[in-house]
């Protein structure tokens, strides 16, 4: 048995390496990027087959075809991505699947590189499926193989569900055997895989029945632990994911407070919820604290089946909504934790400073754009001709929408263009629907890779009725806030594609990032923001960080 320092993404790597993975697809979004290049490096080596695709959707769909021929597939993606996958994911449920198919997604409490806290454990309970949650790299290692197995076992696609900050620590994990992959198979009988209203009742029949034994697996699963002989049930606590790990750091301390008695307790690592074990634990408990990370799932679950004397106590406070003792936004953290538990701060480097000097905080660090970074160069120009075209303040006759990327920051200062960032894609359709509503200037600014990965459906409504509102594509060649991964098409297949989509070529406009033309830029971006049509203009320049890997390379 071999060790690796490993971080939970690369221990999911590993472990799907080691269950006989066929083939892994994704796209990049921190925290899950490091999955799939883990495996794209095996891959160069002569593993099995690692791609990114265009999007969340078309990587699901991918695994689904391994899936249907017999092998096992693993799709990566963040929260939010499950969003984008969400058809081919919960359709995915209704499947018979054939080779195991295991849907690593990584969810980011506290937002650190995310638009919102989404919590992914909803979306497998919606669809039906098992979840696992690993509090540890050797749980992320051990549960990556065992999805495999189950989504075999129990012919469904099955969750792993990962946090940021299990997905980028870095912990030893002791590797188990290799099990070969599995060989292409044809099934005779293929109804399970056809979602025709016929078959598709059927097979949600089917999906229905299975529900008892995937409860009884969770009931007895080890990483759904109850901690309760010997121990104080007037005050229980139920933990899961990385909520587990900080209470576990609080504990000596919350027994010394308690003059020596152990709080009942219940871990929960496997899903659907394990409502045994949680009734067992709630017969004599009094008060049950909830610490999960994420939303409160598991507590608003428990609202609904606990007896009426217990309290229940956790992130929504009396259960209406508010705050409870566990915070409600943001990462948990053992401070956090400890608080919830009742316990007085810990004593920690600023508390034991001179009171002159605790007071002192560091100044803000907001992310910004590289210096000398392309992006700065268009946004100069969108500003200056937005500046342009509506003087007035707040530019009233302009809206301009963005995307998700980098280019991000021009929300900030210097440039402060883009009145709205939703999600990845929306730039182009919120611009038509600006236009719509009778903006008489619609702009919308998104990347290169951002607008294969959904922007390019936005664009074809847009040709459709050839409205009028300009696409302003930043194409730096690489997808580059996530650590500069490959774009899906190079830059000189985008002209092809974008005049596919019905642009016209003479409103179809490429320009050079470029300070030094800055002043041409403006001038030739201001005429087609003007234009009473669709039209795109493409800013190009290769991303600094890219240039630098390249030129390493
Ligand atoms: S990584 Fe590239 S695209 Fe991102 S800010 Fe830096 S230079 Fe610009």
């Amino acid at each position: 048995m071999k060790s690796y320092a490993l971080l939970g993404d690369e221990a999911v790597a590993l472990g799907a390496l080691h269950a006989g993975v066929s083939a892994s697809y994704g796209y990049p979004g921190t925290p899950s990027t490091e999955i799939l290049e883990y495996l794209l490096a095996e891959y160069e080596k002569g593993g099995p087959v690692a791609r990114w695709c265009a999007n969340e959707k078309t990587a699901v769909e991918a695994a689904l075809g391994v899936s249907f021929a017999g092998k096992r597939a693993l799709v990566t993606m963040k929260h939010v991505g499950l969003n984008v996958a969400a058809d081919p994911f919960i359709n995915g449920s209704l499947l018979g699947i054939a080779g195991g198919l295991v849907i690593a997604v990584a969810d980011d409490p506290g937002m650190h590189s995310s638009q919102n806290e989404q919590d992914s454990r909803f979306y497998a309970a919606f669809s039906l499926i098992p979840c696992l949650e690993p509090r540890h790299q050797q749980e992320a290692y051990a549960m990556t193989r065992e999805a495999f197995e189950l989504s075999e076992r129990f012919q469904t696609p099955v969750l792993l569900r990962l946090t940021t900050r299990l997905s980028h620590a870095r912990a030893a994990v002791t590797a188990s055997e290799t099990r070969p992959q599995n060989p292409v198979s044809r099934a005779k009988d293929k109804t399970h895989w056809m979602l025709l209203p016929g078959y598709a009742r059927k097979n949600y029949a089917a999906l229905i029945e299975k529900q008892q034994d995937i409860l009884s697996w969770s009931g007895s699963h080890p990483a759904n632990r109850l901690e309760l002989d010997g121990r104080d049930v007037s005050f229980a606590v139920l933990t899961a994911g990385l909520g587990g790990n900080y209470y576990e750091e609080n504990l000596a301390d919350l027994v010394k407070a308690r003059g020596g008695s152990v709080p009942a307790r219940l871990h929960i690592g496997a899903y659907p919820l394990p409502a045994d074990l949680i009734q067992k634990l709630s017969e004599k408990a009094q008060t049950l604290l909830v610490i999960e990370e994420g939303q409160p799932f598991i507590e608003e679950k428990l609202r609904g089946i606990l007896p009426q004397g217990v309290a229940i106590a956790g992130k929504r406070g009396d259960g209406t909504g508010g705050s409870g003792p566990v915070p409600r936004t943001g990462e948990l953290d053992p401070d956090n934790v400890r608080k919830a538990l009742g316990l007085p701060p810990r004593p920690n480097a600023r508390s034991s400073l001179p009171a002159s000097y605790s007071s002192l905080s560091l100044p803000g660090r907001p992310p910004q754009l590289c210096q000398g970074c392309p992006h700065g160069d268009s946004y100069e120009a969108i500003k200056r001709a937005v500046k342009e075209i509506d003087p007035a303040e707040n530019h009233p006759s302009v809206a301009v929408t963005s995307d998700i990327g980098c280019y991000s920051l021009g929300a900030a200062p210097p440039y402060e263009v883009p009145e709205s960032i939703v999600c990845m894609g929306a730039s182009v359709g919120m611009a038509k629907g600006a236009s719509d509503a009778g903006i008489p200037y619609a702009v919308a600014v998104i990347g290169d890779s951002t607008f294969l990965h959904s922007g390019v459906p936005g664009l074809i409504d847009a040709a459709a009725t050839d409205t009028p509102m300009t696409v302003i594509i930043l194409d730096n060649a690489i997808v580059a806030m996530t650590g500069c991964q490959e774009t899906m098409l190079p830059s000189s297949k985008l002209r092809g594609l974008i005049l596919g989509a019905g642009v016209k070529p003479e409103h179809l406009l490429e320009l050079e990032a470029k300070r030094q033309l800055l002043e041409e830029n403006t001038a030739r971006l201001k005429a087609e923001i003007e234009h009473p049509g669709l039209s795109v203009v493409v800013f190009k320049r290769e991303c600094l960080e890219a240039a630098r890997k390249h030129r390493k390379k």
